[in-house]
């Protein structure tokens, strides 16, 4: 081989036993495959890049924020049930917090951290509490007082009105008035949030604020846009602020959804689907954002653990 690299033209004819017609076709050809090599280089060096632009808007994982949120909905004394924590209960996941570090924020926290390069602690959490139960009020709110911790509270229009205009205590199925939801967020201790006016209904119409299948486009966005934004109304009017994000009712999600939220100006959703967040700079990553439910006699030590749990599948 070595002899033949450093040979004549016509030695390598020779070598080879070729006519000349032989070798200036085999000349062609190697120009051709250096030519498409080239070709495969450079094509392969653009589609480099053009993904890493497509990628670059989300950091690697172990870049991004780990954000843990909580559900709950109800807090009650007795009549425990799987979603009915008791106020123990409660106490004990704020000072479980306390003692492992972990610093409360409100969604505005988590939005002025992606929008405007605000700092977040080192182990931020989001509290949720869904639908907005009277004994929310009634056990939720001086915990929080006590361990100076804060919670996102989405509260369901309709119920508001209804329970403002025939008040009623029972703190089994009672939900909190104006007044009181305006006590809770003056406090610090709340931040009120949209879960529709009057979509957190399973009815033969509708399943929460998903799309009907069938439904058109210009329907769908009607009933949604008119729903949210009658919510945002009343919240705005009883409570002097604008919520910034959407709790989906059940959770469930339509994907039509998504281009209507954000048209209506909510910078961040709520979905019921379980995970941990992984959270960067990217505004896109503040919608659909997964939670953990917190259920009766499973401690928050236990139900955090098993949702880091699926860290190992993050990407
Ligand atoms: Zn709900």
């Amino acid at each position: 081989m070595r002899k033949v690299r450093g040979a004549s033209l016509n030695a390598v004819r020779k070598a080879y036993n070729f006519s000349k017609g032989d070798l200036s076709m085999v000349i062609r050809l190697h120009y051709k495959i250096a030519a498409a090599v080239l070709l495969a280089v450079l094509l392969l060096c653009s589609a480099l890049a053009f993904g890493s632009r497509h990628t670059q808007a989300i950091a690697p994982v172990d870049e991004r924020i780990r954000l843990p949120i909580i559900m709950y909905h109800e807090i009650r004394a007795y009549n425990n049930n799987r979603m009915a924590i008791s106020p123990y209960e409660f106490e004990s996941d704020l000072r479980y917090l306390q003692r492992n570090g972990y610093t409360t924020i409100s969604m505005t926290d988590l939005i002025h951290y992606v929008y405007d390069d605000m700092p977040l602690p080192e182990k931020p959490i989001i509290l949720t509490f869904d639908d907005g139960y009277l004994n929310n009020y009634a056990y939720a709110f001086p915990l929080l007082k006590k361990y100076h911790m804060t919670a996102v509270l989405s509260v369901i229009g309709k119920n508001a009105d209804d329970f403002t205009r025939v008040p009623d205590k029972n703190l089994d199925y009672s939900h909190a008035t104006w007044d009181q939801l305006a006590e809770m967020a003056r406090s610090g201790c709340f931040e009120i949030q949209n879960h529709t006016y009057n979509m957190h209904t399973i009815t033969y119409k509708r399943y929460g604020c998903a799309k009907n299948a069938g439904e058109s486009e210009e329907h769908y966005e009607k009933a949604l846009t008119d729903d949210l934004m009658r919510c945002q109304q009343e919240i705005s009017d009883n409570l002097g602020t604008v919520p910034n994000t959407f709790t989906y009712p059940y959770g469930n999600v339509s994907s039509d959804s998504l281009a209507i939220i954000k048209k209506l100006g909510f910078l961040a959703s709520l979905s019921c689907k379980y995970g941990i967040n992984l959270i960067d700079r990217n505004p896109d990553g503040l919608y659909c954002l997964m939670r953990i439910s917190r259920y009766h006699d499973v401690s928050l030590s236990k139900t955090l653990s098993d949702a880091m749990k699926t860290l190992k599948y993050a990407k």
